[in-house]
């Protein structure tokens, strides 16, 4: 079965190399693109099913590059990884609100970039077969959003509205990391304000009623949230 077709953006013409070097050999087939611009115009015609995209290019930056992908219905399914440098959290946080499906700070091992790829590969692929079915089972908990019920191996929690919003987002997509201001803008409609501040808060909460299970809420320091994948 051939394996997926990778798109990579980046301007530094090592780095290209070393990164190409390394997808190959692991079976992937890749397009190398060194600007944004030219990243645009090739993302329609190959359809890529994944873009490594570095942040800092010269013309069209890649956030902006992410912004137009992610706003396009015909390329807005197609998973980016940012490629990021030291200090650019901000940008981490603007790209993952924007609709980047992860980030990779530079440098990064060989190791660490393929874990990455097929873990973004790997979370598309089971969110497709999820949409469809409602109930999620991770480790030891199983979250029926129908039900608005947690169970913990077989003990039902007992959640606060916006305690069971904040686990089911997460849960629902292991590995993905939400900025606070994208976990309140999903749980808004309670009838009180959440603000970014509230999060930490309900999420002290959550983990203490998770228990030995709470580690799996894990914080991206300077970005967000996520669930251990
Ligand atoms: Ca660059």
């Amino acid at each position: 079965m051939p394996k997926e077709k990778i798109m990579i953006v980046e301007d530094e013409e090592d780095i290209l190399e070393l990164i190409r070097y390394n997808l190959e050999r692991e079976g992937y087939s890749t397009i190398c693109v060194e600007s944004g611009e030219i990243c645009l115009e090739k993302t329609r015609y190959f359809m890529p099913d994944l873009i490594l995209l570095d942040l800092m290019l010269p013309g069209i930056d890649g956030l902006r590059v992410c912004r137009i992908i992610k706003n396009d219905s015909k390329t807005a399914h197609i998973p980016v990884i940012m490629v990021t440098a030291k200090g650019e959290e901000a940008d981490i946080i603007t790209g993952l609100e924007m609709g980047a499906d992860d980030y990779l700070p530079k440098p990064f091992s060989p190791k660490v970039l393929i874990a990455r790829i097929r873990s973004v590969l790997r979370r598309i692929q089971g969110q497709e077969q999820e949409d469809a079915g409602g109930v999620i089972k991770r480790n030891e908990l199983t979250i029926n959003p129908g039900r608005r019920e947690v169970l913990m191996k077989n003990t039902a929690l007992e959640l606060t509205f916006s305690e069971f919003e904040i686990l089911y987002l997460l849960a629902r997509r292991p590995g993905w990391v939400y900025t606070r201001n994208q976990i309140v803008n999903e749980i808004k409609g309670s009838d009180y304000p959440v603000t970014e501040r509230a999060i930490d808060v309900q999420i002290v909460g959550l983990r203490k009623k998770l228990g030995t299970l709470g580690k799996y809420i894990e914080t991206i320091r300077g970005v967000g949230y996520r669930f251990k994948d």
